[in-house]
C-alpha cells in the first residue's frame, strides 16, 4: 500500500445541457459543459490538499466526482487501494462512511424538519453497523465535540446561527469516522470571526481523528493557512500543484501569480504589484484552444494559442509542477 490515500487519474466530467424544444426541432446539437478536463492528482494519508481557483473552475465538481455524487464521464479514482469506478452503487454507499463532504451552504444541506440529533444520525443509519445505543452515543459525542450542549441536540437547524449550522454539517460528516473529508468552501458563507473559529475546529479535528482533507476554496489566503500542498485549478484543469510553501513563495504559473497578488500579505516579506486578471473566465461550453489561460494571460505568446499545456516538474526532484511551457522554472 502506498502513502497515498487517494489517487485521481485523468478524471473527466462533461455535462450535456438540455436543449429547448425549438433547438431540438432545428436539429441543433447538444451543448456540452467541459467541467473537468483530465484531472490527475494524489492525496497522501493525513495531509490537507488545498484546491483553489475562481468560481466555475471545476473545483467543486472535482470534489463531487471523487465522491461519485456526480458520475465522472471517464477516468479513475482509487481510494485506499479500491478503484471507485469499478464498485457497485451498493458498495459505493458503504464506502461513503469513509469518504465524507462538508458543504458550503450549511443551511441548504440540512433538512429543516429534522432535529440536529436526527441529521447527524443519518450517516450511521445509512452506513453504520453499530447498535442503536452505540449510534446514539457516537452522535452525542461528536455533537459535544463540535461545540453543542446536550440541551441543544433536539433543536432544529433554523434555531442556530450560520457558524453553528456549519458545526452541524461537520458533525454529520465526521460521525461515521471517515478517513477522507472533502471540505467544499466550508467557510466562504461565514463572517470573518466565525470563519476563523471553524477553520480552527477543522484543524483540531483533523489532528484528533487523523483525518485527510481536500479543502476546496476560492480564497488562497484561507487555504494557505491550512494546506500542506495546493493545487490550482483553471477551467477544469490543474495548472499548478506543489507544497504550500512553494506555491505561495515561488509561484510559477501566471494564474497562480495573479491569485496571490490579490493577497500580498501571504508572500513572505514582499510587496508586489497587484495583477488584475483581464476579462472573465471563458465559458466552459466553448473553452479556448491550446493553453486555456491564454485569453487572460499577461505573458501569452502566439504559440500559447495552439499548444495544449501539460503539468511538468518545475525543478528536477522537487514536487512543484506547472502547466506553462513559458514559465521560468518549468522543464520542457
Ligand atoms: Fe500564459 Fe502561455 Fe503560459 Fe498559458 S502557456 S500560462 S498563455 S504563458
Amino acid at each position: 500500500m502506498t502513502g497515498n490515500l487517494l489517487e485521481v487519474h485523468n478524471l473527466v466530467k462533461h455535462f450535456e445541457r438540455p436543449r429547448s424544444l425549438a433547438r431540438r426541432l432545428l436539429g441543433e446539437p447538444r451543448s456540452v459543459v467541459h467541467a473537468l478536463n483530465g484531472v490527475s492528482l494524489f492525496v497522501r494519508r493525513g495531509e490537507t490538499l488545498g484546491l483553489i481557483g475562481e468560481s466555475g473552475c471545476g473545483k467543486s465538481t472535482l470534489g463531487r466526482a471523487i465522491l461519485r455524487l456526480v458520475e465522472p464521464s471517464s477516468g479513475k479514482t482509487v481510494f485506499d487501494g479500491v478503484d471507485l469506478s469499478q464498485i457497485s452503487p451498493a458498495e459505493m454507499m458503504r464506502m461513503r462512511a469513509r469518504l465524507q463532504i462538508v458543504f458550503q451552504d450549511p443551511y441548504a444541506s440540512l433538512n429543516p424538519r429534522k432535529s440536529i440529533r436526527e441529521i447527524v444520525s443519518l450517516p450511521l443509519k445509512l452506513h453504520g453497523d453499530g447498535s442503536d445505543g452505540e449510534n446514539r452515543k457516537q452522535v452525542e459525542n461528536i455533537l459535544l465535540r463540535v461545540g453543542f450542549r446536550d440541551d441543544q441536540f433536539d433543536l432544529y437547524p433554523h434555531q442556530f446561527s450560520g457558524g453553528q449550522r456549519q458545526r452541524i454539517g461537520i458533525a454529520r460528516a465526521l460521525v461515521s469516522h471517515p478517513q477522507l473529508v472533502i471540505c467544499d468552501e466550508p467557510v466562504s458563507a461565514l463572517d470573518v470571526s466565525i470563519k476563523a473559529q471553524i477553520i480552527e475546529l477543522l484543524a483540531e479535528l483533523k489532528a484528533e481523528f487523523g483525518l485527510t482533507y481536500i479543502f476546496v476554496s476560492h480564497d488562497i489566503a484561507t487555504v494557505g493557512h491550512l494546506a500542506d500542498r495546493i493545487a490550482v485549478m483553471y477551467m477544469g484543469e490543474i495548472v499548478e500543484i506543489g507544497s504550500t510553501h512553494d506555491i505561495i513563495n515561488h509561484p510559477q504559473h501566471p494564474y497562480t501569480k495573479a491569485l496571490l497578488s490579490a493577497v500580498p500579505r501571504l508572500v513572505a516579506g514582499a510587496r508586489q504589484a497587484r495583477q488584475v486578471l483581464a476579462g472573465d473566465l471563458p465559458s466552459p461550453l466553448a473553452p479556448p484552444t491550446g493553453c486555456k489561460f491564454h485569453t487572460r494571460c499577461p505573458k501569452a505568446e502566439p504559440s500559447c494559442v495552439g499548444t495544449t499545456q501539460q503539468l511538468k516538474p518545475v525543478l528536477s526532484g522537487l514536487s512543484q509542477w506547472v502547466a506553462c511551457s513559458l514559465s521560468e522554472g518549468a522543464h520542457v
